[in-house]
């Protein structure tokens, strides 16, 4: 893992709280430490953003707790808040954090419910901080192989997926409650039975109980990338899994490709039972996936507004 890039403070002059927009967290409190984020994921969507930085280049929000504190004055004990909709808040640097440190402290002293979802490593230095506020934490590692190749092909700069788990383990030992988003999962590259199997026994060995999963979506930023960023031949095979012509704007308001129904049908299926044989729980992103008539949202549940409750419930009980 390269720590190689430019860190910028800048002040935040907006709000800090913002209510995301977008699938399963619309209408959720959403907080991002830095604009741009080091680890440079081929596959990832918000480095298209319009005011997303160079590759190479992170701002940091370096006024963040301080406006928090003053933001979260006027919101009740419980709110639910995502970390990382945009970016990374463990990545490698001492500034991003100690910002995150600190934001997570005002967050967490506020009575409010916190969710992280990482690829990062979480320092040592927080367990004091998350061994305190255990019970409002809700932790999700983002991973998807544990094969080293892998990881350095399509997320160049982020930590392996075996020092994620380990990370995990850590947590888990500080009381966190820890799931896994396998998000992006690649045709023939992460979807392989010998991958899933390998990464669905690593996790289910540092106590992860709950997996989430989703395909890739295309996204004609994230395809850019992909034929920019990897070898012709692997773009070319990736590509071959979403033969339609037109992009389309099903389940949100991006234009996006999906992989055909029936592969990831067929791919959640294999990886479904899998888990079920080492008793680990499963559940197929809704907003990721909706042509498949889903219910519910792959939120854990401490971290569904009261609106988002009422929403499901309507779905689920007429
Ligand atoms: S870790 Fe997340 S935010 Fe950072 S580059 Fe990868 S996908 Fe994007």
């Amino acid at each position: 893992m390269s720590g190689d890039f430019k860190c910028i403070p800048i002040t935040k002059r907006s709000r800090a709280l913002h209510r995301a927009d977008f699938g399963c967290l619309k209408g959720v409190y959403a907080v991002n430490i830095t604009l741009g984020c080091s680890f440079s994921c081929v596959y990832c969507y918000a480095r298209g953003y319009e005011l997303a930085p160079p590759k190479g280049t992170v701002y940091l929000y370096h006024n963040l707790p301080l406006l928090l504190q003053r933001e979260g004055r006027h919101l009740p004990i419980g709110t639910p808040v995502i970390i990382n909709t945009s970016s990374d808040c463990f990545q490698p640097h001492p500034d991003i954090l100690k910002t995150t440190h600190d934001t997570l402290a005002v967050l967490l002293h506020r009575g409010f419910q916190v969710g992280i979802l990482t690829k990062g490593i979480v320092p040592e230095g927080f367990k004091g901080l998350f061994s305190r506020y255990a019970r409002q934490i809700q932790f999700t590692i983002g991973v998807v192989s544990l094969n080293e190749d892998y990881c350095r092909l399509f997320e160049p700069y982020a930590p392996l997926g075996t020092n994620r788990l380990a990370s995990a383990e850590r947590l888990k030992s500080w009381g966190i409650n820890v799931r896994a988003r396998l998000d992006p999962l690649i045709p023939f590259f992460s979807d392989t039975e010998e991958n899933i199997k390998s990464l669905l026994v690593g996790l289910k060995e540092c106590g992860v109980q709950e997996i989430v999963l989703s395909y890739l979506q295309l996204r004609p930023r994230i395809l850019e990338n992909f034929q920019r960023e990897l070898p012709p031949q692997i773009s070319k095979l990736i590509f071959s899994c979403f033969p339609k012509k037109q992009w389309e704007t099903t389940g949100s308001k991006t234009l996006s490709k999906m992989i055909p129904r029936s592969l990831r049908l067929k791919g959640y299926a294999r990886i479904q039972k899998i888990a079920q044989e080492l008793g680990l729980k499963t559940i197929i992103c809704r907003c990721k996936n909706p042509d498949l008539g889903l219910r519910g949202s792959c939120l854990p549940t401490e971290l569904k507004t009261k609106k988002h409750k009422r929403f499901f419930q309507k779905r689920l009980f007429g």
